[in-house]
């Protein structure tokens, strides 16, 4: 089987093209330059990779980019995208419009294939959680739930904002097409980095354990291991039964408990130790997350994860394994 995986190279894409190719998929990723060897290097050092895996060259926001990658495969596995928090001037160049416009950009390509069967979308629990709705430890979110598009735009939240409306037009898009979507909404992602970039959830956990983030946030958000985020796209991919979001959290923390797990598993390392602003502490909920679990998913607990990433950083460099 023939598969296509947009934005290979990135933290959760590497994780996906690895699992694939080691089930014995033939995969052609895209990827913006496959000249640029400090970003897709890794991948050919993936088992399997020199026999199944190519790369192609496709920016979301050029037009037929995918027409050419995505004809005579089985399925598709959109998971570029941008996601960045720091260094936003402009919201709708940076990222609405490629998660946007690329998201149907390469739908529209699939639309053309008539090879291609199903489409696993990469969304996020930032489409799920980001509206007025109340939060406390009794509520449960599951995939009936949006993010509210006014909401995130008053709270400048454009990250969700991007993957909310992206998520939305690709539901509206796939009605009636050929082929069938199913999408998986992930919280941040943590665990071991195949990429030697550094993508943003990494970034978050690194910044706090290096000392660059003195004061932690106070929010609350849902954590997941991406292994289990890849698999949950691979089983999505391969079980004909499945159908609808998946959302995809072991467990919701507040940053508080954050930094008592960091505490607990690397003692050595700096932690923020005070919140930022003053107020309540923001509410932590139930992310649910049976409906994954129905695809045969054991999920990775978050300690584990917070491990798998810290040991991850070490050995990659990006933390000093003696401070
Ligand atoms: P990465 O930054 O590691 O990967 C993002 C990928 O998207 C990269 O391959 C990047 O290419 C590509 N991309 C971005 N902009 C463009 C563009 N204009 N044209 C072509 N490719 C582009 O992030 P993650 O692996 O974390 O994210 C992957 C997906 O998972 C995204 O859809 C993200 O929204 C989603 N997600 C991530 C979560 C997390 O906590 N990490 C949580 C929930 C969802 P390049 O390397 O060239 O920039």
């Amino acid at each position: 089987k023939t598969v296509v995986v947009t934005g290979a190279n990135g933290f959760v894409a590497s994780w996906v093209v690895k699992f694939l190719l080691e089930r014995g998929y033939t995969v052609r990723g895209t990827v913006r330059n496959p000249d640029d060897t400090a970003k897709v290097g890794h991948l050919f050092g993936l088992s399997g990779a020199k026999e199944r895996l190519t790369l192609h060259k496709a920016d979301l926001l050029a037009e037929g980019a995918f027409d050419e990658v995505v004809q005579g495969a089985d399925g598709i596995f959109h998971t570029a995208s941008p996601y960045f928090i720091k260094g936003i001037t402009d919201p709708e160049a940076q990222l609405l419009s490629p998660a946007i416009k690329g998201t149907l950009n390469v739908l529209k390509s699939a639309s053309k294939a008539s090879s291609v069967k199903r489409v696993v979308l990469t969304s996020s629990v930032a489409a799920v959680t980001n509206n007025d709705k109340p939060k406390s430890p009794e509520v449960i979110v599951d995939e009936t739930w949006w993010s509210d598009p006014e909401y995130c735009t008053k709270q400048k939240s454009w990250y969700s904002l991007s993957k909310t409306l992206a998520e939305k037009e690709a539901w509206d898009f796939a009605k009636d097409k050929h082929f069938d979507l199913v999408v998986i909404n992930p919280a941040m992602v943590v665990g071991p980095l195949l990429q030697s970039t550094l993508n943003t959830s990494s970034e978050t956990i690194l910044d706090m354990l290096k000392g660059v983030t003195k004061e932690y946030l106070n929010v609350s958000f849902g954590y997941v291991n991406v292994k289990d985020v890849a698999l949950a796209h691979i089983f999505a991919y391969e079980i004909p039964t499945a159908a609808g979001r998946y959302l995809l959290a072991e467990k919701v923390l507040h940053y508080e408990e954050v930094v008592e797990i960091l505490k607990k598993i690397a003692p050595a390392y700096s932690r923020p130790s005070k919140m930022v602003g003053e107020g309540p502490k923001a509410p932590t909920y139930t992310i649910k997350h049976d409906k994954v679990e129905t695809l045969g998913l054991k999920l990775i607990t978050v300690e584990d994860s917070f491990a798998e990433l810290i040991e991850s950083l070490k050995d990659s460099g990006y933390l000093s394994s003696t401070s």
